[in-house]
């Protein structure tokens, strides 16, 4: 089975993703740090972020070991990250490995923004999280300061907005839900409760299909 998560409110700590596969013993795939490790690359190494054939090179190198790396969390590098990922040949250089880890035995969870559109749109479940802009930029800015960031909740909403404005004006891969996913709004909820409510759409699909 595959699960595609897609939507602003799709990532973060204690990610939904990563608890759903943990519940069915599923791999799990954060595309964002995709994203952010091709966006890494081209801050060291010193090139402008819209370098389309130095950037294509970067997606061609990625090294997935690198993926654990604390400073890709950073809101600098998703910040570069939103500007890679708006280059239409970085997207299709990243497809293949998205792809082929959704393929692979026993099941796969991937959480991003194209997910259930782009990349899987035969995925089993997809589900869509919105948030209040507002308690995102809330729950970024503990998540920075307890990384030991300085965060001020202001600067983090305005970029917040202006990342959601860019994923979903873009004219490749633009961030919107796929005509059959759920939406699930986890502004009131908690880690806990958001991983039981994604569960309940999970479990309504597989019964819905019998
Ligand atoms: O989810 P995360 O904040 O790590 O993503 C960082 C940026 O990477 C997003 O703002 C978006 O521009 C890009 N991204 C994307 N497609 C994905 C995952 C992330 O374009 N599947």
């Amino acid at each position: 089975m595959i699960i595609a998560i897609d939507g602003p409110a799709a990532s973060g700590k204690g990610t939904l993703g990563k608890r759903l596969a943990h519940h069915y013993g599923y791999r799990h795939l954060d595309t964002g740090v995709i994203y952010r490790a091709v966006a890494y690359a081209m801050m060291e190494a010193g090139a402008e972020l819209t370098n389309e054939v130095l950037a294509v090179a970067a997606a061609l190198e990625l090294d997935p070991e690198k993926f654990g790396n604390p400073i890709l969390k950073t809101q600098k590098v998703g910040d570069a990250a939103s500007v890679v990922s708006a280059i239409p040949k970085v997207r299709e250089v990243l497809v293949n490995f998205q792809r082929q880890f959704a393929a692979d035995p026993p099941g796969a969870v991937l959480d991003g923004r194209d997910i259930g559109t782009v990349i899987c749109p035969h995925a089993d479940v997809k589900i869509f999280v919105v948030a209040d802009p507002r308690v995102r930029a809330r729950r970024r800015t503990l998540e920075a300061r307890s990384r030991g960031e300085d965060a001020d909740e202001e600067a983090v909403l305005a970029d917040i907005l202006k990342r959601d404005e860019r994923d979903q004006n873009r004219p490749i891969a633009p961030l919107r839900p796929a005509a059959d996913a759920h939406t699930l709004d986890n502004s009131n909820l908690d880690i806990e409760a958001g991983v039981r409510a994604a569960i309940a759409i999970v479990e309504a699909a597989r019964a819905s299909r019998g």
